[in-house]
């Protein structure tokens, strides 16, 4: 089953940005639904709104209501055929198998141009602890082109039962430039050689951590996921989005910590609501709706209310960094 869908095998030789860009000109010519796909996000439409102290673009993507209204419940994920487990991909699909464990696949209802998803050969259940090494190679082996990101299971995951990372061209995600900004960044710690930082007069809360050793990121980066367990009295994985970039041999990992995944406004009733279903990218700084409606009637209030609500507070994440 698998070897009828691998595109291309990645190895030390070879470079990862090109295989990718090779598999998206062929599944952009081979797979219809990719096709409509781009299709439909050459018509996106995008506009800026400034908020207090940052700002956001705000994408009109019909295509996302796939994700943005997508059940989430245990019960309906049950019940669903698994889109990403490999006896459930259209005929058409292909992917890079990487290191033997993860298939690079083009998303068919990309946010972003080159938009890609990179899922694990296996229907095993998302879980960024457990794959973080892998999070850190891949980064490393798409730098500089492209910036992985992970969606938690309880915010934004459209597969919380199957693991998966996401890939875009790097500093499409609008925190990406807030993080290397001066004006921004706040030194909290250093663990182990590695930076811990925040982000400052930014609506919602980030956690950066930035480093050149593998190994300490992983420690620092355990303990960063104990302390937010311990901050939300949970045993799962804290409700969390992780943004993860290499440039020479540091990389840099942007968590944002969640209250929770879908705001009020998520569910309200008809005209009510609103139809922004935070995740990474959304989080990131480019907020996506699905319906027109939300388009033209979301402004800087509504944006502003939206992430310090499915954000944790200032004060949550200073007694996260000085517990861990
Ligand atoms: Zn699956």
């Amino acid at each position: 089953m698998l070897d009828t869908i691998i595109f291309e095998r990645y190895d030390d030789s070879q470079s990862l940005t090109e295989q990718s860009l090779r598999l998206l000109d062929q599944q952009q010519k081979t797979w219809p639904q990719l096709i409509d796909g781009y299709a439909a996000f050459a018509g996106v439409r995008q506009k800026h709104i400034s908020c207090s102290g940052f700002g956001v673009t705000l994408q009109c993507n019909p295509r996302r209501i796939v994700s943005s209204g997508a059940k989430i419940d245990p019960k309906s994920i049950r019940e669903r055929k698994c889109f990403l487990s490999i006896e459930n991909l259209p005929p058409e699909q292909r992917g890079i198998l990487y290191r033997d464990r993860f298939l690079v696949l083009c998303n068919p209802a990309p946010i972003v141009d080159r938009h890609l998803t990179i899922s694990h050969i296996d229907h095993v259940p998302q879980a960024v602890e457990e794959y973080f090494g892998t999070m850190l190679l891949l980064a490393k082996d798409f730098s500089p082109a492209f910036t992985i990101f992970y969606n938690g299971p309880r915010c934004g995951a459209s597969a919380p039962d199957h693991m998966h990372f996401q890939a875009c061209p790097a500093g499409v995600i609008p925190v990406e430039l807030d993080a290397a900004s001066g004006q921004r960044r706040v030194p909290e710690r250093t663990i182990d050689g590695v930076q811990i930082l925040t982000l400052k007069n930014f609506g919602r809360e980030a956690i950066l951590l930035e480093g050149t050793e593998a190994d300490r990121l992983e420690s620092v980066f355990h303990r960063l996921m104990a302390s937010m367990k311990k901050e939300e009295k949970t045993t799962q994985e804290p409700k969390v989005n992780v943004i993860c970039s290499s440039a020479g041999d540091a990389w840099r990992i942007i968590v944002f910590p969640r209250a929770k995944h879908r705001p009020d406004a998520y569910f309200r009733e008809g005209d009510e609501q609103v139809m922004i279903s935070p995740a990474s990218i959304d989080i990131g700084g480019l907020p996506v709706t699905p319906m027109e409606r939300d388009f033209d009637r979301v402004d800087a209030a509504m944006i502003e209310q939206i992430y310090s609500e499915v954000s944790l507070t200032r004060d949550e994440v200073e007694r996260i960094i000085s517990a861990m």
